[in-house]
């Protein structure tokens, strides 16, 4: 007998993560079938999503385009049902809609319902890092309370989470090593980094992704979440994790035990690799990727990160050591930059700049609550906007 169809959550349905999730799903309609698809303001993107994928839900968190997508799944002959706001999502996620949620949100946003499929006990394919970074303790411990295997989606934990399959290789492991791309600046200095544009910013050499994250893959931000990240999910001090710059972005990331042996995962870059190992662990399924011709690359490089152009990876590194609420504080005040760097309201420069200033201005506090964190989170929020508003 086979085993019924995973049902799956898409949270983020309509951004870069939902689109590869998607594409797995729909090459195995007999095991896994997107039944809940969440976006955040986009409603005729969602519903194109919901007339292709037939799900049973269909949550838009923007309240205001509750009534465009009710009745634009009516004029389509649709029998999925309409929902709004971030309360329904959490509710979908802990119900028996679904048993397995893809955690694609970006930013903090996405923390409440990725806490919740945790809380449920979902087997939870974690690419929403900023929750992690933002609550990292309360996180894993909600999935280990509740049983809720998590799946790390971010390509370099994907990698570690394949190279460390047990607590026998947990307990022997000496250190992590996180490689990254480098992102469209790396070689360049400080000084070169001055006038870069948005346009600039996002135009990835490797992977294509959001907004949010390409600008944060340009700054070498991105990494340093996920250092917070690899520090949350594989408990290891951020002095046991190690960042490689590797601009051929086929080694994914590396991890080494006190035996000498060092494990990797390679692969092309492309995410639905790492989506299929969250679908089908601890099987492997077909993911719609090549495998990899290492003759076509030649060759594989290894650097060493430049902090002085790139502090933002520096900054993480701080904020992790401090602990508390200091990756809550950094993560915040990189959202607001981002963001407003985006919308060309700041410079380059001025996103490690304004992240450094906040984190200064609000020293780590013990981070006992979520909302202590949660706290932490909108006095980063006001005070990088205000930092920004007296540059202007
Ligand atoms: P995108 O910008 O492409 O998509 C973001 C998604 O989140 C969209 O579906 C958007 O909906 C939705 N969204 C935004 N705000 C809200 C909100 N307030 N409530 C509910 N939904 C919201 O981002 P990515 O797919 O690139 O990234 C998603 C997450 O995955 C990020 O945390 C990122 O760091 C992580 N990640 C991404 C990788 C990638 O390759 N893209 C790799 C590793 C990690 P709408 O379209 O309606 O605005
Ligand atoms: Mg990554």
């Amino acid at each position: 007998m086979t085993a019924p169809a995973r049902k799956v959550a898409v949270l983020g349905a309509t951004g870069s993560i939902g689109a590869s999730a998607l594409d797995v799903i729909a090459r195995h309609p007999e095991a896994l079938r997107a039944s809940v698809l969440a976006a955040g303001g986009r409603v005729d993107a969602l519903l194109a999503l919901c007339e292709r994928h037939r799900p049973e839900h269909a949550v838009i968190a923007d309240e205001r385009g509750f009534a465009a997508l009710r009745d634009g799944l009516r004029e389509r002959g649709l029998s999925t049902q309409a929902h709004c706001g971030d309360q329904a999502l959490v509710e979908l996620v802990g119900s028996d809609a679904c048993d397995t949620v893809v955690a694609a949100i970006v930013g903090a946003a996405g923390l409440t319902s990725t806490l919740a499929a945790a809380r449920a006990g979902k087997r939870l394919l974690l690419a929403n890092k900023e929750s992690l970074v933002l609550a990292g303790e309360l996180l894993m411990d909600a999935a280990a309370q509740a049983g809720a295997c998590i799946v790390p989606i971010d390509s370099e934990h994907n990698a570690i989470f394949q190279c460390l399959p047990d607590a026998h290789a947990h307990a022997g492991l000496k250190r992590i090593l996180l490689t990254a791309s480098g992102g469209p600046f790396r070689g360049r200095t400080r000084s070169d980094l001055t006038d870069v544009t948005p346009e600039q910013a996002v135009a990835h050499p490797k992977w294509s992704m959001g907004p949010k994250i390409s600008v944060d893959s340009a700054t070498l931000m991105n990494k340093g979440l996920e250092v917070i990240e690899a520090h949350h999910l594989f408990g290891v001090g951020g002095e046991r994790i190690q960042v490689l710059v590797h601009p051929q972005s086929l080694v994914h990331s590396l991890v080494e035990f006190v035996d000498g042996s060092t494990l990797a995962q390679l692969g092309l870059p492309d995410m639905r690799t790492a989506l299929a190992v969250g679908f089908g662990w601890p099987q492997r399924i077909d993911s719609g990727v090549a495998g990899l011709d290492l003759l076509a690359h030649g060759r594989l490089d290894f650097e060493r990160p430049d902090l002085d152009a790139f502090p933002c990876l520096r900054l993480a590194f701080e904020a992790l050591a401090a602990g508390g609420t200091a990756p809550a504080v950094l993560n915040a005040a990189n959202e607001v930059a981002v963001s407003a760097f985006l919308q060309r309201r700041i410079g380059f420069l001025a996103i490690p700049a304004l992240v450094e200033d906040t984190l200064a201005a609000l020293p780590s506090q013990p981070a006992s609550s979520l909302a202590s964190l949660r706290d932490a989170d909108q006095r980063a929020r006001r005070h990088a906007e205000q930092a920004i508003v007296q540059r202007a």
